[in-house]
């Protein structure tokens, strides 16, 4: 993998770039940014540019440094990962240990702590010392989904990058390219906020039984039948997983678009959900143009405060009393 087969990006790719060019690569870094947009293969990038033998700003992919580090088999390159779910204070000491040694092959060493928001208190603090003064020959980038766990005090030693998920557009054109028929692709990149990894990974049954799930909840809503399914799905005492709702408001969310382009008379090819064409036509009767809107905007709207961590279950049980009134 080289800087192109990371999608998105542009901007934080071109940083890394320039620096890479004038040698000025920042020793404690931090890559934070929603899961599955690339930050750890990104990171390895930058480990095989740092060593690579043919290029200065980028790995050639043929030298044996580059080679190596893409086989996890290069001394000088390590990359940390939870051991169960945290990272403990024995790994972070054989990084501090190694981190000191002059690189064994290389030109420098790198360490990649994935899943840096695992690490436990004491593997944290034992990391800070490191990340203040680390030898010029070694780098260590943290990378992280979750930049809010991390203790300040690691934070403000290392350089920050920030990445954006990656574009519904380019999910799209991954998946194409991939094989994945025209319908799937968009469908797909609909439903996974920007997180690639998991747009190559989900079965196509799941999808569908989502949808399907979700259709069933949006029409109890709509029709104000049933909708006890909706509170004991999502208003119960348990406890809400994010991600779950996030998916079923991107869905909701996409109904209410296609339902309007439907209420327009627009072209069906320009559905998200092309394969409800048919089922959204039967919503004619209930559901007014204004009623659409006024929903999408509501699911919008609680879309966004979720992104900004307001209270979840507050949040659910105002949008069902606003979806419902
Ligand atoms: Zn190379």
């Amino acid at each position: 993998m080289a800087f192109k087969d990371i999608l998105g990006n542009e901007r934080q790719k071109k940083i890394l770039r320039k620096a890479l060019q004038k040698d000025r690569i920042p020793n404690s870094m931090l890559f934070c940014g929603l899961e599955g947009v690339g930050k750890k293969s990104l990171a390895l990038v930058l480990a095989k540019a740092m060593n690579c033998e043919k290029k200065k700003d980028d790995a050639c992919e043929v030298c044996s440094p580059c080679k190596a580090i893409s086989r996890d088999n290069f001394p000088d390159v390590m990359v940390i990962s939870p051991d169960g779910n945290i990272i403990k204070i024995d790994q972070i000491r054989i990084l501090k240990q190694t981190a000191y040694l002059k690189p064994m092959v290389g030109q420098k060493r790198v360490f990649i702590v994935a899943e840096a928001e695992k690490m436990n208190e004491e593997a944290a603090n034992s990391l800070l010392k490191i990340l203040e003064e680390p030898p010029l020959f070694s780098h260590i980038i943290l990378v992280t989904h979750n930049p809010d766990v991390i203790k300040p005090t690691i934070k403000s030693r290392c350089q920050i990058l920030s990445f954006q998920p990656v574009s519904r557009e380019d999910i799209e054109k991954i998946l194409l390219e991939k094989g994945f028929g025209k319908e799937r692709a968009k469908i797909i990149a609909l439903l996974v906020g920007g997180n690639l990894k998991k747009a190559l990974n989900l079965e196509w049954e799941e999808i569908q039984a989502k949808r399907a799930k979700a259709w069933e909840l949006f029409l109890s809503l709509l029709k104000k039948e049933k909708v006890a399914t909706f509170l004991k799905n999502y208003v119960s005492s348990r406890s809400l997983r994010r991600e779950e709702l996030e998916e079923v408001l991107e869905i909701f969310s996409s109904f209410c678009r296609d339902l309007i382009l439907i209420k327009e008379k627009s072209d069906i090819r320009l559905l998200m959900n092309p394969d409800y064409a048919e089922v959204f036509k039967k919503t004619e009767n209930f559901l007014s143009l204004s009623k659409a809107m006024d929903y999408l905007e509501k699911i919008d709207y609680a879309f966004y405060a979720m992104q900004k961590n307001l209270n979840m279950n507050l949040l659910v049980t105002s949008l069902f009393s606003n979806l419902i009134s």
